[in-house]
């Protein structure tokens, strides 16, 4: 059986990710999504909000199952008995910083093999952080991001109104 895993922030999922979950999915036998704490990113959603959204928007599909993981990516690898780490290439722009992660993972433990999938080319463009700044300036991001997803960012994102019992009103 071939294992894979998928790693990333996902904050939030987005349609790119999902594409290339479902790409993994028809190649190996079993893909775990695997959603990293990752607090240097600071990301807007919690690690439970983001486990949670990746698990509605792949919940459909059987070979997929999503966890969370605060350590190592290797270390997870190794728990899972997987040697497969899946990636996404969007842009050249991906190239250098997934090539570094590559090759650290590997010199971390030599059975991990990074394989890279391509978007679709819709997707090519589409970033988590780019979604996140839509959402902010309260444009539509209908396109980029499942209607879970997409409520738990406006709801996230949303500016408080000033009510009348706001001091702050009518300065
Ligand atoms: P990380 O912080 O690990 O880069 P991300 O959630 O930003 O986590 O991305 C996880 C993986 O999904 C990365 O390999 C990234 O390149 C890929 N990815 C993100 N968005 C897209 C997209 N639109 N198309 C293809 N791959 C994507």
């Amino acid at each position: 059986m071939s294992i894979a895993i998928y790693p990333g922030t996902f904050d939030p999922i987005t349609y790119g990710h999902i594409d290339i979950a479902l790409r993994a999915s028809k190649i190996f036998s079993h893909v775990i999504a695997v959603v990293a704490s990752n607090p240097s990113k600071k990301p807007l959603f919690s690690i439970e909000e983001r486990l949670d959204m990746v698990r509605v928007c792949l919940k459909g599909t059987a070979n997929i199952s999503v966890i969370s993981y605060e350590g190592l990516i290797v270390d997870c690898l190794k728990e899972k008995n997987a040697s497969v780490i899946i990636r996404g290439l969007r842009a050249l722009t991906d190239v250098e910083s997934e090539f570094q992660m590559a090759y650290t993972n590997r010199k971390l433990y030599n059975a991990a093999e990074t394989v890279f999938l391509m978007p679709s080319a819709r997707y090519t463009y589409l970033n988590s952080t780019m979604v996140k700044q839509i959402a902010y300036l309260g444009g539509d991001i209908t396109h980029f991001v499942p209607e879970y997803v997409r409520l738990k960012l406006i709801d996230k994102t949303a500016v408080p109104k000033k009510t009348s019992a706001d001091p702050e009103n009518g300065k």
